[in-house]
């Protein structure tokens, strides 16, 4: 099989808590995570109950980096193969950190008894934390990031290979000052996603919950050019017929709401 150039597969959609059942089976019941791969270079993003439905092998041992550390993006990670063999080192990216002192401490707060068994530093592969930089590169794949808006904070994330853009938005409300920044970051973006978690109506209720509409997700994608729009971060109470009516609205085939398992090649 060749290498991918440059593609996103949607392993996980659903924003706060995993769901199951009838009712999830086309847009996907897990949580946040994103798989991104060019060549032999494998980056996830976010590690949600989605990561648990990543392939069992990689070329190279994948990079992934968090956009905050809310449960539903992390919850995957104790569980996560990979992180169990000896011979691998697996990088681990965390936000808003100062020290990899500072993010082990947090990662530990989640990850130790009485919440979990075991800490993700002892379950067997060379686990390196690093604290999140302005701009760094994975392999062939360039990372930039930008402060989003978010109770406690949360990176948004662009990936660039190739002459290809990926902009990842999640859990991000509009609204505030950095809606201009997002639309600056993300100019000309090849593929957006963007936290689309309440209808307009659910959002007057829930204004200050870090969280967006696609509504904005549009608007944004017009402001900025992008070429594609994939909203993410379903509510658990968004069943697939109500994202199905959701998204016959949007009136463009250039959005959409993230389908867990679609591909989409740059
Ligand atoms: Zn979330
Ligand atoms: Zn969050």
């Amino acid at each position: 099989m060749s290498s991918p150039e440059f593609q996103l597969t949607v392993l996980g959609t659903r924003g706060s808590v995993a769901m199951s059942g009838a009712d999830y089976r086309e847009y996907g019941g897990s949580t946040s995570c994103y798989m991104v791969q060019a060549g032999e270079d494998t980056v996830f993003l976010d590690a949600g109950s989605g990561l648990l439905s990543a392939p069992g092998s990689y070329p190279k041992a994948p990079v992934i980096l968090l956009s905050h550390l809310h449960l539903d993006h992390v919850i995957g990670l104790g569980m996560f193969p990979p992180l169990a063999r000896k011979e691998l080192q697996i990088d681990l990216y965390i936000p808003f950190c100062e020290t990899v002192e500072s993010a082990r401490l947090q990662l530990d707060r989640i990850y130790s008894p009485p919440f979990w068994p075991v800490r993700l530093e002892e379950l067997g592969a060379e686990l390196r934390l690093r604290c999140v930089p302005a701009c760094f590169s994975v392999g062939r794949i360039r990372v930039e990031t930008m402060t989003g808006q978010h109770p406690g904070g949360c990176m948004v994330y662009k990936l660039s290979c190739a002459g290809k853009t990926i902009v990842f938005a999640t859990d991000y409300e509009h609204g505030g000052e950095s809606d201009a920044r997002l639309a600056a970051f993300a100019q000309n973006a090849d593929l957006l996603l963007y936290d689309a978690q309440f209808a307009p109506e659910e959002y007057e209720r829930k204004k200050g919950y870090g969280h967006s509409t696609a509504e904005k997700g549009l608007e944004l994608m017009e402001r900025s050019h992008a070429g594609q729009l994939l909203l993410i971060h379903h509510d658990f109470k968004s069943t697939d017929r109500i994202l199905l009516e959701r998204e016959n609205k949007l009136g463009t085939k250039r959005a959409s709401y993230a389908r867990e398992g679609q591909t989409i090649i740059l």
